[in-house]
């Protein structure tokens, strides 16, 4: 008995689309992804800049090492990067990219055009893919550096299309992105704009005070308390300032949290920080924290889940309790919590 198979192959133009709904899922996405690409360049300088929340049109453009006309054509192309050669280099990833696939993916959902110049000379190009379909790379008079342009994102993709929200939700999102990496990299001077407005811009002065006061405003920065600690256990090191426990927020977006200079949503250390208020904080508000934690690359999987942020520690216990005592002591230090025990 001879049956036609129900089972069969995908087309090549299917698969793609599918892969690019795992890379890019909405604005925000892209923004992070292109963000990257221009930390990834030595970028002093990025702007981004955002129109209807990033659904109608967005741009990222940097002052970084910029691409040759060639390395322009092999950027949109699958799997091609600059950042790792071979499997070898794997295990040892010194860049926020490394696979190679987001301008192919972010090309195959939209209209993306790239212009760039070598920082080291020669001239600007630039080069347009649309739904997966790249032109000619032809030449431009774009300064130094690089300009990602992304329009109608998921024109091509009705489906996924239909997925986003409001464009102040869209917004929200790429306002949280742009915010954390503006926060993890005080030396780069970060802007931020939406429909022709600024949303905020950071000076690049290298410190994380004045980095949050362009982010979060002065209410805020100026009830900023120092966290410094190098406790023995699983961390190395944790830093950076948490707020004075009358300075909240109704939600817990605004406590970030850096595994070894990457933004992570880790419970544990948002617990870890909220532990450390004891009693002190009002029902359902939650403190400022921009923490950074230091971790032996060995004893942290950042690789749960490449889209997700999220991070998973070898030991969780000690990595919480290193967290809440470094935060307490900072408190303590102020007099804004009681001592549990009379110290001393
Ligand atoms: P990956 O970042 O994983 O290498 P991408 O698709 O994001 O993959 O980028 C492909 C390549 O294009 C990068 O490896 C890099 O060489 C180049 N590139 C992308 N964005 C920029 C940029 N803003 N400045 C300079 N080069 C860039
Ligand atoms: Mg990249």
């Amino acid at each position: 008995m001879s049956e036609t198979p129900t089972i069969h192959a995908l087309d090549d133009a299917t698969v793609r689309r599918i892969a690019a709904g795992e890379v890019v899922e909405r604005p925000a996405s892209v923004v992070k992804e292109l963000f990257e690409n221009s930390l990834d360049a030595d970028a002093s300088r990025i702007t981004v800049a955002v129109e209807g929340g990033g659904v109608e049109g967005l741009r990222v453009r940097d002052d970084g090492v910029g691409m040759t006309a060639a390395d322009l054509e092999r950027a949109v192309e699958e799997h091609t990067t600059s950042k790792i050669t071979g499997s070898d280099d794997l295990d040892r990833v010194g860049t926020l990219g490394f696979r190679g696939e987001a301008l192919h993916t972010i090309g195959a959902v939209s209209r993306l055009t790239i212009r760039s110049r070598p920082q080291s000379g020669g001239r600007g190009h630039e080069l347009t893919v649309e739904g997966g379909t790249a032109g000619e790379v032809t030449p431009s008079g774009c300064p130094p550096g690089t300009v990602v342009e992304v329009e109608d994102l998921f024109y091509n993709t009705p489906a996924r299309r239909k997925f986003l929200k409001a464009e102040t939700t869209e917004f929200d999102h790429v306002n949280r992105v742009v915010t954390q990496y503006a926060l993890a990299n005080p030396e780069v001077a970060t802007t931020l704009e939406h429909d022709g407005r600024e949303v905020f811009a950071t000076e690049g002065a290298g410190d994380l005070e004045s980095t949050i006061l362009a982010v979060y405003g002065r209410e805020v920065a100026s009830s900023m308390i120092d966290v410094s600690a190098e406790p023995s256990g699983p961390l190395n090191s944790v830093s950076g300032l948490v707020s004075h426990p009358e300075t909240t927020r109704a939600g817990r977006e605004y406590l970030s949290t850096f595994v070894n200079g990457r933004y992570v949503t880790a419970g544990t250390l948002r617990e870890a920080v909220l532990d450390a208020y004891g009693g002190q904080l009002a029902t359902d508000r939650y403190p400022f924290a921009v923490l950074f934690v230091a971790v032996p690359p060995d004893a942290v999987d950042v690789n749960v889940h490449p889209r997700k942020m999220e991070v998973r520690f070898d030991d969780e216990a000690g990595v919480r309790e290193a967290v809440t005592t470094a935060v307490r002591e900072a408190l303590l230090d102020e007099g804004l919590v009681r001592s549990t025990a009379p110290r001393g």
